[in-house]
């Protein structure tokens, strides 16, 4: 089946909620809802647990929110006086995408039962699992979240929360988690902030964590505050508690604001679309060229061409119309059908006739994409095509749960800037500078991705996707 939601882009990591209520409420069909606000954020497989405080279910399977959660089996998340629960909605950036790997996870540990829904990586797991293996645990998956379920349960003799802590401080990356033990529900983030993670109010009384605020009015939840960059945060009495577990260094995900999150999602105080528009004004100081009109790539390309277009005085059009029902193909991926996916996905409107056309996107993972839609243009009669992507040309791997290809299929990793123009056959070429990133989003965003610098460290070992089920 070749999928076409995402045209030769980086993989977004996966989705977290947790939910912690004052009154019983129908958890289940509420974590559904968000979860599938949150649904851009992995498509590979969905899960849900609740708990009354004694009870504990938990249906997760491969697929779409909405497949998982059929109406058939949202019957199975019925519990008589739930009041707490924790979803996950994943891409597999380790371990294979099989339904053992999907999450939440549970297991019986000296804690209790405890489940734990994960976004991220983290880098030093290998070596954790090596140890944790040769003292005696047992593993039932091949992803690394199982990690930090075993690093708990280790410390036995403390209290929760004070386990958490100290798995905390052992585990390196980037990443965010919800767990509970039935009783309360618990969220964290590493120390840069990498991976988002935000807290909102229930009117009723009880607090939601999630990855984005955009589950928030779903659930008739509030924003209240961005989980802190090393902070542990958990329910006490009906009081949300906090400790700050480790040493601050914010270094948030800039693929956040320029392609992952949701248009409308605010992280960290900034908007992805307010910051995609100013990352396009950006691009239009650095990448000035005299031209008729500014096209997006729809649709990561809008907020961008929106902020080019506003910068330089070119007019903004619809040069590419997308293809709302063709996220998925059934058609056998040969070579032949891979060329063609594009003009599945997109058609150029005639607007682009006769016209030098600036086209903005948000990224260039491969290079073949682009190269067909600038193909596209031109068949359609654009005289020009000038290539402007909202971010620096992409050449290391992501260790921090992101699925970048394989960094020989990079093309900017392999190839210098000119050498990507020839290939997509654009007149000019020009991507946003790591400057011009940090301006738009004022943020002292990680761009390891970019230039290889990478503020949480690099994997202890090996840590390719699948390196945990090897080991
Ligand atoms: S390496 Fe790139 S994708 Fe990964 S966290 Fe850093 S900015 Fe985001």
């Amino acid at each position: 089946m070749m999928d076409l939601d995402s045209l030769d882009k980086l993989h977004e990591e996966c989705g977290i909620l947790g939910l912690w209520s004052k009154e019983p409420l129908a958890v289940g069909e509420l974590l559904v809802l968000g979860l599938q606000a949150l649904q851009h954020r992995g498509q590979e497989a969905a899960g849900v647990v609740v708990s009354n405080g004694r009870d504990l279910l938990l249906e997760k399977d491969l697929g779409l929110v909405a497949q998982v959660f059929a109406p058939g089996r949202m019957r199975r998340l019925e519990l008589e006086g739930a009041h707490l629960g924790i979803a996950h909605t994943r891409y597999s950036t380790t371990g294979s995408n099989l339904r053992f790997n999907a999450q939440p996870l549970t297991a019986r540990s000296s804690k209790g039962i405890l489940a734990i829904a994960h976004n991220g990586n983290f880098i030093n797991a290998l070596p954790i699992r090596q140890r944790l293996l040769e003292g005696g645990a047992v593993f039932q998956t091949t992803g690394d979240t199982e990690v930090m379920i075993n690093l708990i349960a280790r410390y036995a003799h403390l209290e929760l929360i004070d386990a958490v802590d100290q798995a905390m401080r052992e585990l390196q990356g980037g990443f965010s988690v919800v767990l509970t033990n039935r009783e309360t529900v618990l969220a964290l983030r590493d120390g840069g902030g990498v991976r988002p993670l935000v807290i909102g109010t229930l009117p009723q009384g009880g607090f939601v964590f999630a990855s984005e605020p955009v589950a928030f009015p779903l659930l008739g939840a509030s924003f209240l505050r961005d989980v802190r960059p090393g902070e542990l945060v958990w329910i006490e009495g009906d009081e949300l508690r906090s400790r700050q577990v480790l040493s601050v260094k914010p270094t948030p995900c800039a693929f956040e604001w320029i392609y992952f999150a949701r248009a409308d999602a605010k992280i960290n105080g900034l908007e992805a679309h307010q910051a995609r528009v100013h990352l396009g004004e950006e691009l239009a100081r650095e990448g000035a060229i005299e031209a008729d009109l500014v096209v997006p790539v729809p649709d990561s390309g809008i907020g961008a061409a929106i902020g080019y277009a506003r910068a330089s005085g070119i007019p903004f059009d619809y040069g590419l119309y997308k293809n709302p029902y063709a996220g998925r193909s059934f058609i056998q991926p040969t070579q032949a059908m891979r060329d063609l996916k594009v003009k599945l996905k997109l058609a150029p409107t005639s607007v682009v006739r006769g016209k030098r056309v600036v086209l903005v996107d948000d990224s260039i993972v491969r290079g073949t994409t682009s190269r067909h839609i600038v193909q596209l243009l031109q068949e359609a009669g654009a005289t020009e095509v000038h290539m402007r992507i909202s971010s620096p040309p992409i050449r290391f791997p992501c260790y921090y749960g992101i699925d970048t290809a394989a960094r020989k299929e990079l093309i900017a990793a392999t190839h210098d800037n000119e050498a990507v123009r020839v290939y997509t056959r654009a007149d000019t070429l020009v991507f946003l500078s790591e400057g011009g990133v940090r301006h738009a989003t004022q943020q002292s965003v990680c761009l390891a991705c970019f230039n290889g610098q990478y503020p949480a460290g690099v994997p202890q070992g090996e840590l390719e996707k699948l390196s945990l089920e090897r080991s």
